[in-house]
């Protein structure tokens, strides 16, 4: 129903003609819902990262389509799907809408907006499969002023974390000593750290000169930074596959090996008999399904819970507990390889595995996942500006549609990958 309003009067090309491209920037703020939230990705420089899983299910399924601006001079932004992919029909939702306009007007040499496109090309508003999850940058960084140019002439002095060249802990840099460090930062650093490890940050502050006072406070080095990976279909079944190499160690150095997968709710109520979810040895799963399973959402026929699977394993040491190792107990250095769209996760080393729960307070609160849901949640009518059209779904709402009055209608989502069983 909503739909079709979309299709047959709001979106004509005659409406499109004022369409504003915003510029990357003001999209990514709006997306990124202001500092709280950045991303990180893996580099080819390999990088020690802790990941932080999502409460139940690890990664937090969403979908989106990257969009590239007619002419291809700017660079294109990446477009939120609200309707879980069409399994949430009740979320209406204009990615969806328009590329189901777009790919049947390819088929003709159009794209949605009339423009001419080679005919039968495949509609760039596809919407692809993300997963997120929290990862914790596991180094050092200074606070440090950095110039930005603002392009007109003018510059700015804003604030950075910036990483440390040195991976020697604080301590250990007190001890050896600056000489040979290849972080400029931390000559400076070290210097103040020895006045502080004194008397103590407060009250070396209040005594340094105002200069020294403030560096102390401003350039600190921290430990570790909180930020976000959303990865795409092969870089996110890469870094599974590398998980569940090591979940097949158990802690105590024997081998784990999956019994069947199981449904948590069902088996506290009954541990001798839960509802069996999958079984590897009779799924009609494919080999690479059976792979990820540990991974997705799955939904239970007999309870009707919604969440990971509950994995039984056993362990060839017989140890009486075993426990699969995980991506999450440890630090793990991460790289990418490949390009563009076939990017790979290399797990290139892991530390030994930490318990959260004794690290100090200020690196403990930032073990703590991110709220995707909030984060990634989007309306009609900010899907709507990105594409530089009016908001077909708001302009035409009800107000017993939008019960909260801010041209939202709350979606019932739950984002994750479902197998049904
Ligand atoms: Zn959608
Ligand atoms: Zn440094
Ligand atoms: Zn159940
Ligand atoms: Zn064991």
């Amino acid at each position: 129903m909503g739909s079709s309003r979309v299709m047959d009067t709001d979106l004509g090309s005659n409406d499109l003609a004022g369409m504003v491209i915003r510029n990357r920037q003001d999209r990514d703020s709006r997306y990124n819902k202001g500092q709280a939230w950045q991303s990180w990705s893996a580099g080819p420089v390999p990088e020690w990262v802790l990941l932080v899983p999502c409460e139940g299910v690890p990664f937090y399924t969403n979908y989106k389509a990257y969009i590239p601006t007619p002419g291809g001079k700017r660079k294109g932004f990446y477009l939120a799907c609200r309707c879980e992919n069409g399994r949430n029909p009740g979320a209406p939702c204009l990615l969806h809408d328009i590329w189901r306009k777009d790919s049947a007007a390819r088929q003709v040499g159009r794209d949605w907006r009339g423009n001419s496109a080679k005919p039968k090309s495949k509609s760039p508003y596809f919407p692809r499969e993300y997963y997120g999850i929290t990862v914790v940058r596991w180094s050092y960084f200074h606070y440090v002023p950095e110039v930005e140019d603002q392009g007109d002439g003018t510059i700015k002095i804003a604030m950075r974390w910036q990483q440390c060249k040195d991976d020697r802990s604080d301590a250990e840099l007190l001890e050896d000593g600056v000489d040979d460090t290849d972080c400029q930062l931390c000559t400076e650093n070290a210097r103040i750290m020895r006045a502080v490890s004194r008397v103590g940050l407060e009250s070396y502050c209040r005594s340094a000169s105002e200069r020294d006072g403030q560096w102390a406070r401003e350039h600190r080095r921290d430990f570790g930074m909180r930020r976000y990976m959303n990865m795409g279909p092969g870089y996110f079944d890469s870094l599974v596959n590398a998980g569940r190499e090591l979940s097949r160690k158990c802690r105590c150095g024997g081998e784990i090996k999956t019994v069947r997968y199981v449904c948590p709710v069902c088996r506290k109520k009954k541990p001798e008999a839960p509802t069996v979810l999958m079984d590897p040895r009779t799924t009609t799963l494919s080999p690479d399904e059976v792979s990820v399973y540990w991974s997705r959402e799955v939904k239970c026929p007999t309870c009707g819970y919604r969440g990971a699977p509950y994995e039984e394993v056993r362990c060839t040491a017989k140890c009486g507990r075993p426990s699969p190792r995980r991506l999450w107990d440890q630090p793990i250095k991460l790289q990418k390889q490949g390009e563009d769209t076939t990017t790979l996760a290399v797990l290139e080393k892991m530390a030994d595995i930490i318990d959260i729960e004794k690290l100090p307070d200020s690196l403990k609160k930032k073990c703590v996942p991110y709220n995707f849901e909030e984060m990634l949640s989007t309306t009609t009518a900010e899907q709507a500006e990105l594409l530089g059209i009016p908001d077909p779904y708001t302009a035409g709402r009800t107000d017993e549609e939008d019960a909260n009055g801010d041209g939202t209608v709350k979606p019932t989502m739950s984002r994750s990958t479902r197998y049904e069983t």
